[in-house]
């Protein structure tokens, strides 16, 4: 196979004359070797050769009027930007490991050193950027063979790669799932075997690659794998808890591991957010601590919501998740996922809309369609029913946010307010009005404006025995 055709930036060749100058062969290799024959746009590419790297990266940067490069000398490698591509210059590598640490010791080695050291068949592929074979596919593994039959599969033995270095485990799921690739036997049975090994892996890198396979199409995929494989287990037991079915009296619960995939691929049709997506994978996470069996209720999680929003903190810490904002957003979503389908359950209340819009604020929408995503029954008819009430109540969300704008709600009057109409210095009273009016705004005894909460307040105070100055 010849790829010259899609060689026809002018930098390819740029690098080719800097390259014959140094006396060095250079070579594109892996992901971008991979992705122009699968169609996939991409703007990373490395270049490895067999010689002084870094030197052709400065040489090609002058050439192409670049001043900026990052050089790495302790690893021999060097990165210039060029337009939007990132373009990266390695010393081909033989590497050897030892079984305590995912770094391998490096010596220099020869390209076909650097394609062994190669993850997968199909990311070892390199082009020769030679005058004499421009654009040449080099493939010692069949890589080719296995990106045409979508297979997975390792250079060298299965046991060997994922032992050396177990973030591979993480990336052929991975890659299984984007590129809707299958593991070809024998790695799918080494990964179960050498699961244990992820240990010496750094959480940042695992979840680096969870959050790529959290942020694919549908990600149920990749998670069925991790937890065919017990990859899962080793670092996220709380969802591992998750499967499972009990039944006592013949009345059997869901299996809440598969429920909260289908509502993960349900959200991922709707949205890109990676947190409403982590959202979706946490909305049940408490689960299986809070369940129990209940004479003539059956199978009950009272309080999972809660739980969950408390376990949320714990998770993502121990998978070095932000634990900002972005874990708020996700503890508002696990605690506030019931609100919206109770709601249909009974009478619709515009208090309990105002509540609700209240209490999820800007983040109402997204809520919505976590619980939009949630309605997974089997039977037909019944997610049709919630379907139809769900609409209604987003019709009635609508129209009082409309109304009452409680979405950001603003206490019309504020504590500073109390303390100056009142002569107060900071006390428990200010506190007890300014709750009595939240409540009377959302419970709709009076508009959210000034002069309605103004007159509510003297009548709160004067029961409180205050009087105004
Ligand atoms: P993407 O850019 O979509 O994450 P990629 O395959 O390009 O996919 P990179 O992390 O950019 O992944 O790595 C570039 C290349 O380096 C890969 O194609 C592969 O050849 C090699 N590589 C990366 N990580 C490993 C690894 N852990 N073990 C062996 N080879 C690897
Ligand atoms: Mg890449």
């Amino acid at each position: 196979m010849n790829l010259s055709s899609a060689l026809h930036h002018r930098f390819f060749n740029v690098i080719q004359a800097e390259a014959e100058k140094l006396g060095v062969n250079v070579y594109v290799i892996g992901g971008f070797v991979r992705d122009q024959i699968l169609g996939r746009p991409s703007t990373d590419i490395d270049f490895v050769s067999d010689k002084l790297g870094v030197d052709l990266a400065r040489n090609a940067a002058k050439a192409l009027g670049i001043k900026k490069i990052d050089i790495f000398k302790t690893y021999g490698t060097a990165h210039f930007r060029f337009g939007e591509w990132d373009l990266e210059f390695v010393n081909a590598r033989k590497e050897s490991y030892t079984s305590d640490s995912r770094n391998p010791q490096v010596e220099q080695g020869s390209l076909q050193d650097d394609q062994n050291r190669r993850d997968f068949t199909i990311n070892a592929l390199a082009i020769s950027l030679q005058k004499e074979n421009f654009g040449d596919v080099i493939d010692p593994f069949g890589g080719l063979t296995d990106l045409e039959q979508k297979t997975l599969r390792t250079p060298l033995d299965p046991d060997i790669t994922y032992s050396d270095d177990p973030l591979r485990m993480m990336r052929a799921i991975r890659f299984a799932n984007q590129l809707h690739f299958r593991i070809e036997q024998s790695s799918f049975e080494a990964i179960k075997r050498n699961a244990d090994r992820i240990k010496i892996v750094s959480m940042e890198r695992i979840t680096t690659e969870l959050n790529k396979i959290v942020l694919c199409a549908k990600p149920s995929i990749g998670f069925k794998l991790l937890f065919d494989t017990a990859l899962l287990d080793r670092f996220f037991p709380e969802m591992v808890k998750l499967h499972g079915v009990e039944k006592r009296n013949g009345i059997a619960h869901k299996d809440n591991f598969y429920h909260t995939l289908q509502v993960l691929d349900n959200v991922c049709e709707t949205s890109d957010n990676l947190w409403l997506r982590w959202s979706a994978i946490m909305h049940d996470i408490a689960k299986p601590p809070t369940k129990r069996f209940e004479e003539g209720a059956g199978w009950t999680f009272h309080g999972h919501e809660d739980l969950g929003a408390r376990m949320v903190p714990k998770i993502f810490s121990r998978l070095k998740l932000p634990l900002d904002h972005s874990m708020k957003f996700v503890q508002k979503m696990v605690l506030l996922h019931l609100r919206p389908i109770a709601l249909t359950k009974e009478e619709i209340s515009d208090s309990a809309i105002r509540r609700l819009l209240f209490e999820a604020g800007d983040d109402i929408d997204e809520l919505m369609k976590l619980c939009r995503a949630d309605i997974t029954s089997k039977n037909e008819s019944k997610v049709q029913r919630y379907l139809a009430n769900y609409e209604i109540v987003v019709q009635k969300l609508v129209e009082l946010e409309e109304k009452d704008r409680i979405r950001n709600f603003q206490p019309p009057i504020t504590g500073e307010d109390i303390m100056r109409i009142f002569n107060l210095t900071p006390c428990r009273e200010i506190g007890v009005i300014k709750t009595a009016i939240k409540d009377a705004i959302l419970d709709g005894i009076i508009r959210n404006e000034y002069e309605e909460a103004y007159n509510f307040m003297l009548v709160e105070a004067e029961r409180l025995g205050l009087k105004p100055n």
